[in-house]
C-alpha cells in the first residue's frame, strides 16, 4: 500500500515550524500534513509563544470540549441558569453565518478571542462546515453538538433577544444589577449592522464583565481582530504571540483551516493539471458587487490595466507569429462568479503572441453565476478556489471582498487590490499593492473606551491602519 505522504513532503517542514500539532491520524484529514507540499517554505513562522499557547490551548479543549465532564457540567448551568459558582470552563460559540469567506474570517476571530480570554470555541456546524474543515484540535471535536440547548435559538438571535449584550447594556437597571449577578449566557452581536452599545464588547471594562459568563454566544460577519489590539487589556498578549503583527491571519488560517478529503481533491486535482507545471503562478480573483448582470467591459479594462501596469501579465504583439525565444510560462489562475472575463483573457493570449514570447494559460475552476447557500458542492468549490488562489505566487483581488482576504492571508501574499469602481468606470489608477497580508475589518468602533467619546481608531498605533479598500475599515500591517 502507498503511503500517503511523498518523500519530499519528509524534507520539507510538515508541521510548519511547529504551529501544528503532530500525532493527527493522517489519512483522515490528508490535507493537513500534505499542504506543505503545495506551498513554499513558511515564510513567517510562528512565535514560540504562539506554539506554547497553542498547545495550551488544546489540552484545555481536551479538557472541556463536548461530552466532557467539564463540559456536561457548565451546560447543567446553562440549563439551570445558575451561573454563581465558578466554572472550571467557559465557551465562546461560533454561530455559523455568512459567506465562506466571512466564515473563514470570523472563526478565526472567534478562535484569537477564545486564546486570549482563556475560552473554549466550540463551532456551529451550520450546513456545511463538517463537510468542509477537518478538526484542527486533537482528540475532542470543535463542533458543537447537536443537543445544544439553545441551538435552535441561533437563527433568531438579534439586537433585540433579551440575551444580547447591547441590549442588556440599554436597559438602565442593568450597570447596577451586575455587580451582584451575571448571567449564564450572553449573546454578543457583532454583526455589520450592530449599534454602539454592541460596541463595546471592544472596551476593557466590559470585558470583565464577560468573563464572568459561561456561555458567549457569538454571531459575527467580520474580521474583528484589528480592534482587539487596541485594546490594553490584550496588547501585550498579543504582541508576545504575533511579534510580526501582520502574519495574524496568516497563522491562526494555517493552523485551523484544513479542508476535508472531498475538498482536498479538487485542490490537489486541479493544482496538477493546471498550475503546477507553471514557471510562475499568477491568480486572479474577480467579485463584482454590481447588481447588473455581467460581464462588464470596465471590469475587465480594470483586471487587465492593473496586469499590465503591475508586470504581472505580459503585452500582446500586433505581429501574428513571434519566434519565440522565451520557454517560460505561466499559469493565471482566474476566480470568478460568471465566465465572461475568463474568456475574454484567455481568448486575448490565444488570438495574440505575447510581446516576450512567454506561454500564457488563462485557467477558470467554475462559474457558479451566483452566490448559492446550503449547497455542497458550491461552497466545496468556493473553499478549493480560496485555496487555490492561495497558492499563486502572485495575485489580484477586489476590493471589498473577504473570498480575496482568505486567499492572501492563507498564501502569505500581499495581494494587488482592484479599487472599487465607481460609476461603472475603471479607475486610474486600477489597483494598488496591499501594505500587507490581512484582512480588512469592514465595521469597526470608532470609540475611545476611556474617554467615552468618538475616535479615529484608524490613526492610534502604527499597526492598525484603514485600508486599501475601504477608507473607514481597519487593518493589521
Ligand atoms: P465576499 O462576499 O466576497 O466577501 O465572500 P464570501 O465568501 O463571504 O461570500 C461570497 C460567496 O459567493 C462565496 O462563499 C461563494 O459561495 C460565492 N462566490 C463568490 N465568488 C466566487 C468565486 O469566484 N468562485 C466560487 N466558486 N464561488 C464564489
Amino acid at each position: 500500500q502507498k503511503d500517503v505522504d511523498t518523500p519530499s513532503v519528509e524534507v520539507k517542514d510538515k508541521l510548519l515550524g511547529g504551529l501544528i500539532a503532530s500525532g493527527f491520524d493522517e489519512r483522515s484529514c490528508i490535507s493537513r500534513y500534505q499542504s506543505a507540499f503545495y506551498r513554499k517554505e513558511l515564510l513567517y513562522k510562528p512565535s514560540p509563544n504562539l506554539i506554547s499557547r497553542l498547545r495550551s490551548y488544546e489540552a484545555l479543549h481536551k479538557r472541556c470540549g463536548p461530552y466532557t465532564e467539564s463540559y456536561n457540567r457548565t451546560l447543567e448551568k446553562l440549563k439551570t441558569g445558575h451561573p454563581l459558582e465558578s466554572t472550571d470552563c467557559s465557551y465562546v460559540v461560533w454561530i455559523s453565518f455568512s459567506g465562506l469567506g466571512n466564515r473563514i474570517l470570523t472563526l478565526a476571530s472567534a478562535f484569537l478571542y477564545a486564546l486570549l480570554t482563556d475560552r473554549v470555541l466550540l463551532v456551529d456546524p451550520g450546513v456545511d462546515m463538517v463537510d468542509l474543515f477537518c478538526e484542527p484540535f486533537p482528540e475532542v471535536s470543535w463542533f458543537l453538538p447537536s443537543d445544544f440547548p439553545l441551538k435552535n435559538e441561533f437563527n433568531s438571535f438579534n439586537q433585540n433577544s433579551p440575551h444580547c449584550y447591547g441590549r442588556m447594556l440599554k436597559n438602565s437597571t442593568f450597570t447596577n444589577l451586575s455587580r451582584s449577578m451575571s448571567s449564564s449566557f450572553v449573546y454578543l452581536h457583532l454583526v455589520h449592522d450592530y449599534d454602539d452599545q454592541d460596541k463595546l464588547f471592544f472596551c476593557d471594562e466590559d470585558q470583565t464583565f464577560l468573563q464572568k459568563v459561561p456561555w458567549l454566544i457569538l454571531k459575527t460577519d467580520n474580521y474583528f481582530i484589528p480592534s482587539l489590539f487596541l485594546m490594553p487589556s490584550f496588547e501585550q498578549e498579543l504582541s508576545d504571540l504575533f511579534p510580526r503583527k501582520e502574519t495574524v491571519f496568516h497563522l491562526l488560517g494555517r493552523y485551523l483551516f484544513h479542508p476535508t478529503n472531498p475538498v482536498w481533491g479538487l485542490i490537489t486535482r486541479y493544482y496538477q493539471a493546471y498550475l503546477a507545471k507553471a514557471d510562475e503562478r499568477l491568480g486572479i480573483q474577480i467579485r463584482v458587487f454590481d447588481s447588473r448582470k455581467g460581464p462588464f467591459q470596465y471590469v475587465l479594462d480594470q483586471i487587465l490595466a492593473c496586469a499590465l501596469k503591475g508586470n504581472l501579465l505580459p503585452k500582446i504583439g500586433k505581429e501574428t507569429l513571434i519566434i519565440s525565444e522565451s520557454e517560460k510560462s505561466k499559469a493565471v489562475l482566474m476566480t470568478s462568479l460568471s465566465s465572461g472575463y475568463f474568456e475574454k483573457v484567455r481568448d486575448m493570449y490565444w488570438e495574440h503572441p505575447t510581446v516576450t514570447g512567454e506561454v500564457i494559460g488563462i485557467y477558470q475552476p467554475s462559474h457558479e453565476e451566483y452566490q448559492q447557500t446550503e449547497k455542497h458542492m458550491h461552497n466545496r468549490k468556493a473553499l478549493a478556489e480560496m485555496y487555490l488562489l492561495s497558492l499563486t505566487d502572485v495575485l489580484i483581488t477586489s476590493s471589498w471582498s473577504t473570498f480575496g482576504y482568505v486567499a492572501q492571508g492563507l498564501g502569505g501574499l500581499k495581494p494587488w487590490i482592484l479599487y472599487k469602481p465607481e460609476n461603472q468606470t475603471a479607475p486610474d489608477p486600477p489597483c494598488r499593492r496591499a501594505m500587507s497580508m490581512e484582512p480588512c475589518f469592514h465595521a469597526p468602533p470608532f470609540y475611545d473606551c476611556k474617554a467615552k467619546k468618538g475616535i479615529d481608531t484608524g490613526v492610534l498605533v502604527p499597526h492598525v491602519r484603514h485600508c486599501e479598500d475601504m477608507s473607514w475599515g481597519l487593518k493589521l500591517v
